[in-house]
């Protein structure tokens, strides 16, 4: 279990943004800024404010529409979890679980590798996909 510190410069960001095919304007920039770099699946209410603290010329449609534009460029996953009402914004975009810690709200990624799905059921059903949370407690190492 862990969580991934990415830091990238603006002009990482930038070719990230380029290779997509998004137009890497500057309130772009910002924005993917906090979600690749700051942010650990936000809900687009963090990603605003902290937009607003920052960046406060930037409209709430420019954030949604950015974070639509990511997530259809595979650079975010949208997830909406069953302990909350609103989605979360993954910068991790490859396949993996989430443990939730019910005392902070935390989200942390599973590796895949860690957790077994039992070999049986790959007899009786083609798995495409699946989406895991364990909740509970994160344990003071
Ligand atoms: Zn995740």
């Amino acid at each position: 279990m862990h969580r991934k510190i990415e830091y990238l410069s603006t002009q990482e960001i930038m070719t990230r943004l380029k290779d997509a095919g998004i137009h890497p304007t500057a309130q772009r920039l910002a924005i993917c800024q906090y979600l690749f770099c700051d942010a650990d699946h936000p809900t687009a209410e963090q990603v605003k404010n902290w937009v607003d603290s920052h960046f406060p010329r930037i409209s709430l449609a420019t954030i949604y529409n950015t974070l639509n534009l990511l997530v259809q460029a595979g650079l975010l996953q949208e997830i909406r979890f069953s302990h909350s009402e609103k989605s979360v914004f993954d910068r991790n975009t490859s396949p993996h679980f989430h443990f939730l810690d019910e005392e902070s709200g935390l989200l942390f990624d599973l590796e895949p590798a860690d957790v077994t799905i039992l070999p049986q059921l790959k007899d009786q059903f083609e798995i495409h996909s699946t989406e895991l949370l364990l909740r509970g407690r994160v344990k003071s190492v």
